[in-house]
């Protein structure tokens, strides 16, 4: 496959989602609009080649290519094709999406585009009202896989939105032309257009008929104007009031008699001459109608009056209706100007309507119509934050509970039932979990077949009791599939939101810890978090952790150390790796060890990764200035520990680069540390952010290296300039035949794609010997050099007067030794 989901956090997909839908309400060009789309698609729809394809409004006979992204292997922009004999034609007339198979396909554009690479295109109709504008277009150079059915329903929706958005820019143009012919109008044209623009600010029915109210008197003569919304009940519509609203008062529900036929049907199943009764009913005399509706109204002095249809997805959806208090009191003028009113009314309508659903789309799982794990994570946040506000506990409820269910064996199902089978019993068991949770609770779609469920305060017992019921309601009626009945069952593990819960990554470990203790009693039952004291304990620790980062960080409480690597060579200057450490309470120094792992646990780490890069680099500034007014050498490179959840985190990248040019410190003596074994559980992550900064000059290490997985394929791909030789390889290596022998093999491998190799932890001159022997570039450890203050290590001119570094001294550890070489 190539094509990929976006890599976007959901959170900025929803904000471009929402920026679209504005963006395209106030576009007031056709091309406007298209390179919106166009940029949306590039940023969002990762496809090979994406189009639109437009239908010659005139002759009707020929569509245009529109390209939005891809364009290596498109069909030139602005190509026209005959419409007869078209697949585009196919979808337009069908008016539904459609996927193909090019080879399997004779029309020109089919053939077009199978010459040009392409195997496979979807096709989805840009529509609004009665009218098919053109359709939007992906490319496979594939064959796509099921995996793309949730791009395609959002370029599905997205055509709507154009549609909608499309139809609105006819209607204007429409209008423009019948206005310019006729100059008294001209100071409509001008309130049209404040009503378009407002129009487009509308977020709710409410808005748009406020909007309406505002300025419909301006534009046509009439009595009243109102819209009749189809609903509550079939056959009935709703009244909702616009201008002088004499003879029907607004909210009222009427009987809509003829209108109950179109409701249920799509307009291009109406024929046409009813089509045109909706769209436009003009009854200039109420006196000669026998509609109870006209009835009503004559006595409240409306004579004559118009309905226009009010359409959404090509369903009708109310009428606007519009009265005169003479007979035949509505003019020419004035219907034309009605119509329009009603095209941007159902465009906006659309408009409204398609957003909504892309909306729920982004939030809720395409599957199940679950609430997905952003909206689910901002609810277990907010119930955290609730929890420990109130200092809530187990024993003075109510609590909030999260439950964490696990679908037990379903990769056999998967397996022997197949994937369609395995969906729908996903689908069935994501109902059921709903439907017994009610509104207790709210359930989410975690990943493959596991859920999770947030459920409203309420004591212990009640949670359990609800948990129980998800289990029984999946246990005790059968599943059925392809017309065979089979049983499943789920693992539930369940954890309390309480004064002690420290995060929803927290809450969600001892909920799930919980659920494998269900799984390995056997499946089908629910089991609560260990509340036992040392699991308490270890959630207060945590806890008091992450309050210490945050005040080290606020307060600049972290102290930074920095190790010398050395070139075997003993030729040149040295460099350094900067590590970090805590001050504890009585001068003590607290190891990264200690906080490293909670602040990655709980997303501190990339903080904490900016504080030493800034820290760190404006200790290299500092020694480089130093060097220059003839004092000791600065290091050659500086090494700075990067987490790799700090390189996958958003925003990171551009933070720190902001970092480094701050420090003005030469690029290509910066150097930043990875793991091996972080780097390979996110490697597409790990590889992009390499790649973005090493053209900007750093250059990159892979640490820890040995002990990984990484082959030889990914350190290829992955370009970085350093491998540190993973201390246990490293340590006794003079007593350890397998493992001087692993190591020469990782030098060899590093020769041949010409990557430096750096032995780590060398603790004795017999471990460096092996090493000399074998070859490696850079030493480091404490035989070559102990980590002390970086202070000290670039013997850096103390800030404070009465700090006394004892630099000609070297009978510590601790002491500097130069970094250049004698
Ligand atoms: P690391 O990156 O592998 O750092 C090397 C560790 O080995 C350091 O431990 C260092 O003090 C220790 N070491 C150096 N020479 C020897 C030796 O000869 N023998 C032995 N046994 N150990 C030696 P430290 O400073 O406690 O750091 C532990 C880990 O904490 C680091 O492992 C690194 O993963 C992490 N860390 C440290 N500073 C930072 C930082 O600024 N950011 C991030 N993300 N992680 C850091
Ligand atoms: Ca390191
Ligand atoms: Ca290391």
């Amino acid at each position: 496959m190539t094509t990929q989901p976006p890599q976007q956090s959901k959170q900025s997909n929803d904000s471009l989602l929402l920026a679209l839908a504005t963006g395209l309400a106030q576009a007031d060009s056709q091309d406007a609009m298209f390179q919106l789309v166009a940029a949306y698609t590039r940023a969002n729809i990762v496809a090979e080649r994406a189009s639109i394809c437009l239908l010659d409004g005139y002759a009707g006979q020929t569509f245009s290519v529109v390209s939005l992204a891809g364009t290596a292997v498109t069909i030139p922009h602005g190509t026209t094709f005959p419409l007869q004999d078209s697949l585009i034609n196919k979808v337009v007339s069908a008016r539904q999406p459609r996927i193909w198979r090019l080879s399997e396909q004779t029309e020109l554009d089919a053939r077009a585009l199978l010459e040009n690479g392409v195997v496979a295109a979807f096709n989805t109709p840009i529509l609004c009202a009665d009218q098919v504008y053109g359709t939007i277009n992906i490319g496979y150079l594939d064959y796509p896989d099921e995996s793309d059915s949730p791009s395609h329903e959002l370029l599905t929706s997205l055509a709507e939105l154009l549609g909608s958005q499309l139809a609105r820019i006819k209607a204007n143009e429409q209008l423009e032309r019948e206005v310019a012919s006729n100059k008294r109008h001209i100071g409509k044209l001008e309130r049209l257009h404040e009503l378009e623009t407002e129009l487009a600010r509308a977020t709710n029915l409410d808005g748009v008929i406020r909007t309406l109210s505002k300025t419909v008197a301006d534009l046509i003569g009439a009595k009243r104007v109102s819209f009749a919304k189809l609903g509550p009940n079939p056959g009935e519509s709703t009244v909702f009031g616009i201008h002088g609203m004499k003879g029907l008062a607004a909210g009222t529900v009427i009987a809509t008699g003829d209108h109950t036929s179109t409701e249920t049907k799509q307009t291009k199943d109406l024929p046409k001459a009813e089509l045109d009764e909706v769209r436009l009913r003009y009854t200039p005399d109420h006196r000669t109608s026998d509609n109870p509706i006209h009835q009503k109204l004559l006595a409240s002095g409306v004579m004559s009056s118009m309905n226009l249809g009010i359409f959404v997805h090509e369903q009708v959806i109310g009428t606007l209706n519009v009265g005169s208090a003479s007979v035949d009191g509505i003019s020419a003028a004035d219907q034309a100007l009605a119509l329009a009113l009603a095209s941007f009314m159902s465009s906006t309508m659309q408009r409204l309507d398609t957003q909504a659903e892309l909306m729920f789309a982004a939030h809720h799982d395409h599957l199940t119509g679950l609430v997905r794990r952003t909206l689910f994570d901002s609810y277990l946040d907010l119930a955290i934050q609730v929890a420990v506000a109130e200092q809530r506990t187990v024993e003075q409820g109510p609590i909030a509970a999260l439950c964490f269910i696990d679908v037990d064996r379903f990769k056999l199902v998967n397996d022997l039932e197949g994937h369609v089978a395995g969906d729908e019993l996903l689908r069935d068991i994501g109902a059921r979990i709903e439907r017994s949770i009610g509104s207790a609770g709210t359930p989410s779609r975690l990943g493959a077949d596991e859920f999770i469920a947030l459920l409203h305060p309420d004591t212990a017992a009640n949670h359990q009791a609800i948990c129980r019921e998800v289990t029984a309601a999946i246990a005790d009626v059968p599943f059925i599939s392809n017309g065979r009945a089979f049983s499943s069952s789920v693992s539930i593990g369940l954890s309390f939101l309480t004064e002690l819960s420290a995060s929803g990554a927290e809450a969600l470990a001892s909920a799930e810890a919980a659920c494998h203790t269900s799984k390995l009693l056997g499946g089908n039952r629910v089991s609560i978090e260990s509340m036992d004291d040392e699991s308490q304990a270890v959630r207060r620790t945590a806890a008091s952790w992450i309050t210490r980062i945050k005040e080290a960080l606020r307060y600049d409480e972290f102290v930074l150390y920095a190790q010398p690597i050395r070139p075997l060579s003993d030729q040149g200057t040295a460099s350094v790796e900067v590590l970090i450490r805590l001050a504890g309470p009585n001068g003590s120094i607290i190891p990264p060890d200690r906080f490293i792992p909670i602040a990655e646990q709980y997303g501190l780490i990339g903080n904490i990764d900016t504080w030493v890069a800034t820290n760190a680099l404006d200790a290299m500034r500092k020694a480089m200035d130093q060097q220059d007014a003839g004092g000791p050498d600065a290091p050659e490179c500086m090494f700075i520990n990067l987490s790799v959840n700090s390189i996958s985190s958003e925003g990171f990248f551009e933070e720190l680069l902001e970092v480094v040019d701050q420090s003005r410190v030469p690029t290509n003596r910066i150097v930043f540390e990875i793991t091996e074994t972080g780097t390979m559980h996110n490697f597409e992550l790990a590889l992009e952010f390499v790649n973005r900064m090493r053209v900007l000059g750093p250059r990159f290490a892979l640490d820890d290296f040995g002990v990984g997985l990484s082959s030889l394929g990914y350190l290829r791909r992955l370009g970085v300039d350093f491998l540190k030789i993973d201390g246990s390889l490293v340590k006794d290596i003079g007593r350890d035949p397998i493992k001087s022998t692993m190591v020469a093999a990782i030098k060899s491998m590093a020769d041949a794609l010409d990557i430096r190799t750096i032995a780590e932890h060398i603790e004795t001159d017999e471990d460096l010997a092996v090493l000399r022997t074998i070859g490696v570039d850079n030493v480091q450890g404490y035989f070559v050099g102990h980590p002390a203050p970086i202070e000290r290590t670039l013997q850096l001119a103390p800030v404070e007067a009465n700090v006394v570094v004892p630099l000609n001294q070297p009978t510590s550890a601790h002491v500097a030794a130069p970094l250049r070489a004698t």
